[in-house]
């Protein structure tokens, strides 16, 4: 088995949709980023690319490739999963955290959870959204931006794979 973690902070401006997990949430103001921004889905990314030993999320979809300009960051996440599952791996476990003083998310969670798990191909059950604020502390409390942490866990689909 192998754990991967992964990080990730966007700016909150006005004039951009909010998008996270794949959801869009009403709000004044949205993430800003070359993609979506969308902060959650590139948690997940890099923490699924940190557990298969394959880097971080900006070595394989870069900011500066026109390709990437406003995408979905789901298409990113399914094509992240499609590397994983080509190194021999499969995925376990999905848990998140989204760190917002605003808006709130809980309406949204269940919608966020469903997305991840259609674009890696696993059953709802493996993946869990929480979601916190700072306590109006730092960028975050501001509102300045929104950040989420990721943790996941995978494992070869059989031993004959590990030990190829
Ligand atoms: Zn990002």
């Amino acid at each position: 088995m192998r754990t991967g973690i992964g990080y990730d902070v966007h700016r909150l401006v006005a004039g951009r949709k909010l998008v996270l997990g794949g959801t869009e949430i009403p709000y004044d103001k949205g993430l800003l980023g070359h993609s979506d921004a969308d902060v959650l889905v590139h948690a997940v990314c890099d923490a699924l690319l940190g557990a298969a030993g394959l880097g971080d999320i900006g070595l394989h979809f870069p900011d500066t490739d026109p390709k990437y300009k406003d995408i979905s960051s789901l298409t990113l996440l399914t094509q992240t999963s499609a590397m994983i599952r080509k190194k021999g791996l499969t995925i376990l476990n999905i848990d998140t955290i989204i760190f917002a003083e605003a808006p709130k998310i809980g309406p949204y969670r269940k919608n966020m959870q469903e997305n991840l798990a259609a674009a890696v191909n696993v059953d709802p059950d493996c993946v869990n959204i929480k979601a916190t604020t700072t306590e109006g502390l730092g960028i975050i409390g501001k509102g300045e931006g929104i950040g989420a942490m990721c943790v996941v866990l995978v494992d070869y689909r059989s031993r004959k794979m590990l030990e190829k």
